[in-house]
């Protein structure tokens, strides 16, 4: 069983990269009967904002990535929170300078600044030289107890760690690049001037301590990957197994960020009204992938199928495929009766849509919420948002005045429109139904199509001929003249929602 963790920093809000990174850790966990635990790193207090904390969780419950240990639901191995964690990392901290594998660092910061600018200049890595490396460690000790100030740096190997990537596969001890004879080091910082930790110690500390089995996260931690094995060497534990996951890209190949696309869920679900399992589904499929032909799954069959051979290279966002599974989800909860939420969202736009404002007069007895329910059901092949729904149904929820009815219709006379129009004043109320007004318009149709071959003297093949013609021409006037020509729910099922005296109304007197 797999013990694996979504770390995010309460810096922002959960977007589609951290979703498909909490995903993938929530994935291998459920696949293997282990454990997902939240925690939360917070160890850069300056850039943390104040609701993200808050936002995450609700973001990640609603995507329903609930989490096995972490904040709110606690766990044997807590606090979740590296805020209330510091005494472990500077104890660890101390046991690394204790066995030689860190050092403290009392440069102060205006020189720390002049070997950056020199090395700027020269076009190098801003990393240190290790210029207090050498300090004896008595001394050391004897300054940093007088209250000198300073931080404490990890001495990192000469050669990293090689290791085993789940998606990149070997990684070698990636030699240090070394240029103009400049001697640079980075040696990370692990504990700051204030005692708190960096982003390094404190994850590395933790995913020990928390028995952390597998690190799935983006790969723009694969560089610090190496800085953290050494540190495990130097503790002496066991690393976890690391998968560094493809780079969110958009269409044109560009690293995705606030700026060039919306990546925030919130905007998704709030905005737009996608659903859980339709973003889950189209994150799973962001540098992962599955050979069971159906794209469509629920989290369910994510983590029946899930594995970890990752795909490699940039994963590429296609919002096409995001509409494409949003439909398809629509249609199994439509077919699973799972409409509530849906019926919900789509009342309380009608409510508030100018366009749609006189649907009660539409309602004829029945409620908002059922008639909302018949339509979806009629327009389910359509559905892809609930905006989009009300849009293009907006039709069937205001009376508005009716077109005015043209003399002749691509080709149909107006004797022929008006046999049209007569036939349907004929149907009764009690058969007012799309089975039954099915069948009463085919009559009607061949009705017309008899006067049109009698008037035109046409032979038997011809007649053949205008069937199909005629029967798509009278559909289409209907349907220009009652649904303003948009396409949805069948003409029979447009007019049984709109009922008889609206559906007669709109044809015009
Ligand atoms: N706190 C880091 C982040 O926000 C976690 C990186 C990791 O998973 O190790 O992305």
């Amino acid at each position: 069983p797999a013990r694996t963790r979504f770390a995010p920093s309460p810096t922002g809000y959960l977007h589609l990269g951290s979703l498909r990174t909490a995903l993938f850790n929530y994935l291998l966990a459920k696949a293997t009967g282990g454990q997902f635990l939240l925690r939360i790193e917070d160890t850069d207090r300056k850039r943390t904002i104040p609701d993200a904390e808050k936002r995450l969780y609700e973001d990640l419950r609603w995507a329903g990535l609930q989490w096995d240990e972490g904040p709110e639901v606690g766990g044997p191995y807590g606090p979740y929170r590296q805020s209330e964690r510091t005494p472990l990392y500077q104890t660890h901290a101390h046991k690394l300078l204790d066995s030689g594998h860190a050092y403290r660092c009392f440069c102060s910061a205006e020189r720390l600044h002049q070997l950056a600018e020199q090395r700027a200049a020269l076009g190098v890595a801003t990393d240190y030289d290790r210029t207090c490396a050498s300090i004896p460690k008595e001394e050391s000790d004897e300054r940093a107890a007088k209250g000198e100030q300073h931080v404490i740096r990890l001495l990192v190997p000469e050669d990293y760690p090689e290791f085993q990537d789940l998606v990149y596969g070997h990684v070698g001890r990636g030699k240090k690049k070394r240029r103009q004879d400049i001697v640079a080091y980075d040696d990370p910082i692990l504990l700051k001037t204030d005692g708190l930790p960096t982003y390094h110690l404190a994850n590395v500390v933790d995913d020990h301590h928390m028995k952390i089995t597998h690190v799935i996260r983006g790969d723009e931690w694969l560089p610090a990957t190496p800085k953290h094995l050494a540190m495990y060497e130097a503790f002496g534990w066991e690393p976890p197994q690391f998968a560094h996951v493809a780079l969110l890209v958009d269409e044109k190949g560009a690293k995705l960020s606030k700026r060039n696309f919306d990546v925030d869920i919130a905007s998704y679900r709030d905005k737009i009204g996608v659903f859980p399992e339709t973003l889950v589904n189209f994150v799973a499929l962001l540098g992962w992938s599955h050979n069971h032909g159906n794209d469509c799954m629920d989290m369910e069959q994510l983590v029946e199928r899930f594995h970890t051979k990752f795909t490699k290279g940039n994963a590429k966002v296609k919002l096409d495929k995001l509409w494409f599974l949003q439909h398809k989800h629509a249609m199994r909860r439509i077919e699973s009766g799972e409409i509530d939420d849906m019926v919900k969202s789509i009342v309380k736009l009608v409510k508030s849509t100018p366009e749609t404002q006189d649907y009660e007069i539409m309602l004829r007895g029945r409620t908002l919420e059922d008639y909302v329910t018949a339509i979806l059901r009629a327009d389910a092949k359509n559905y892809s948002t609930a905006a989009d729904f009300v849009k293009r149904n907006s039709y069937l929820f205001g009376s508005g005045n009716p077109a005015p009815r043209p003399v002749s219709f691509q080709g149909l006379s107006t004797t022929d429109l008006a046999m049209v129009i007569r036939g349907l004043y004929e149907i009764p109320a009690d058969q007012w139904n799309a089975t039954s007004l099915k069948a009463r318009v085919e009559k009607i149709i061949a009705d017309v199509i008899a006067a049109i071959a009698e008037r035109e003297a046409a032979k038997e093949a011809d007649i053949k001929n205008m069937q199909k013609v005629v029967n798509g021409k009278v559909l289409h006037f209907l349907r220009s003249m009652m649904a303003h020509g948009q396409h949805g729910p069948s003409m029979f099922e447009v007019m049984e929602l709109l009922g008889r005296e609206e559906t007669l109304r709109k044809l015009g007197p």
